[in-house]
């Protein structure tokens, strides 16, 4: 598969060098040249399939010129190794549960095969992943990549921005994961992130590459539940997919998954109280406020890194956001309110799947059945869940083994040198480069 440089557009690689270099020239995502389509007819027969067989059948039409069908099937083996399950919360309304991986996040689709791609490319050389995180990435990446030989993953998160137990999950570690707590919130992660990626000298002694959302290996990762979620609900009615939004990857994917030829007749974009996108579409202006910190947090992003690839994509296939796209704001309290809601269909949801469910309830007709993304198990959200509820949730195996290991995190302000100098004496690809 060839991409382009969407800033740039004559910079021109292929998937392996797009997923080790992570961005292009001037921070350009890498977008693909061509996006490939299935027939109405092959859609019928992927949606038919096991889920591994048919990811590998997709991902296969993407990358299938750079890897054998063999090794498509077994990245998506390995990767993909939990359960999807699509859950009937009320008549006409799903939940695709994408919280089922090692670290109970959606993010584990997009990190394990982001880390079964590189696997295969780090023979070469050592590569150091450097990756800013609003909570789940970070775990995700960290668990996807931990003891992968001559991979070295560095994490930067917001110190106290994201729940304790999520800091457990992945700062608890070692080895070859390291992660560091800025002062600071997201966007000053993200930028800090983004930095580094500008400065040839240090992208080059440490090998580095970014594992966060804007990789297209995560992105293409992602598009495989989307036909999982299709194929699973009844067909003879319009489906709707609402997609709790931060960074916009996840968009991302489903609206590749329609690129593709999944007939998905609308996608919703539901935000939280960061509510640049749903302000962009309302009139036209791309206008970022402060990031809010809010029960979502994992949304709480003001300049989505992933919304030029979807402007891209409404560019080439010349869709018009009035008509393929709905996207809202929903507050903390009405995320609350959601949550008692979807108990009392005897559902125990969490603050990102509320958020998606309540603009999906909001956007519904009768004559359409919806679909809405389950980004993260309740228990990862535990204190905040618990607090809404009044009650107790439990706390699966996966968490719990984690809640009483020592952090292992260091802590910076949020200052390019600082961290600039951590990386050049810390990193085993530094060492190994001197
Ligand atoms: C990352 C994340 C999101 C937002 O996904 P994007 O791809 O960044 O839009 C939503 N919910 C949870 C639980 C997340 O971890």
């Amino acid at each position: 598969m060839q991409l382009y440089n969407i800033k740039h557009p004559e910079e021109k690689v292929s998937f392996k060098q797009a997923v080790l270099q992570g961005l292009g020239k001037d921070q350009g995502l890498f977008f693909p040249s061509e996006i490939p389509s299935f027939s109405p007819e092959q859609i019928q027969e992927l949606l038919a399939l096991p889920f591994q067989e048919r990811a590998a059948k997709v991902l296969g039409a993407f990358i299938g010129d750079e890897f054998s069908p063999e090794q498509v099937q077994e990245l998506v083996n390995n990767a993909f190794n939990f359960p999807v399950p699509v859950v009937e919360v009320e008549p006409g309304v799903y939940t695709l549960e994408l919280f089922h991986g090692p670290t109970l996040a959606f993010k584990d689709f997009g990190g394990r095969f982001m880390s079964q791609v590189l696997r295969l490319l780090a023979q070469e050389r050592k590569i150091t992943i450097l990756t800013a995180t609003s909570g789940d990435t970070g775990a995700a990446v960290a668990h996807a990549f931990y003891q992968v030989p001559n991979i070295e993953v560095i994490v930067l998160y917001p110190k106290g921005r994201i729940s304790e137990l999520q800091e457990k999950l992945f700062c608890t570690l070692g080895d070859n994961i390291k992660t560091i707590a800025i002062n600071g919130d997201f966007d000053a992660c993200q930028a800090l992130v983004k930095q580094a990626f500008d400065d040839e000298h240090l992208r080059e002694v440490i090998g580095l590459n970014s594992a966060n959302s804007i990789n297209i290996s995560r992105l293409l990762a992602q598009i495989t539940y989307y036909f999982e979620a299709y194929a699973r609900v009844p067909q003879n009615k319009e489906v709707v997919i609402s997609v709790p939004s931060g960074n916009f990857g996840n968009l991302t994917a489903g609206l590749l998954a329609k690129a593709l030829g999944l007939p998905v007749a609308k996608y919703i974009a539901a935000t939280n109280a960061n509510d640049t996108v749903p302000r962009y579409l309302a009139s036209g202006k791309w206008e970022p406020h402060q990031t809010q910190a809010t029960l979502s947090n994992a949304m709480d992003v003001s300049r989505p890194n992933n919304w030029p690839r979807i402007e891209e994509l409404f560019r080439v296939k010349n869709w018009k956001f009035e008509q393929d796209l709905f996207s809202a704001p929903v507050s903390d309290a009405q995320t609350a309110q959601t949550i008692v809601a979807l108990d009392g269909l005897g559902y125990v949801s969490e603050p990102h799947g509320a958020v998606a469910y309540r603009v999906l309830k909001d956007y519904l007709k009768d004559e359409q059945v919806g679909i809405f993304l389950g980004t993260a198990h309740p228990a990862k959200f535990k204190g905040e869940v618990e607090n809404i509820l009044g009650r107790e949730i439990a706390l699966p195996e996966q968490l719990a083994k984690y809640k009483d290991r020592p952090l292992l995190s260091e802590n910076f302000d949020a200052d390019y040198a600082t961290l600039k100098e951590f990386l050049l004496s810390h990193t085993a690809a530094a060492k190994a480069h001197k």
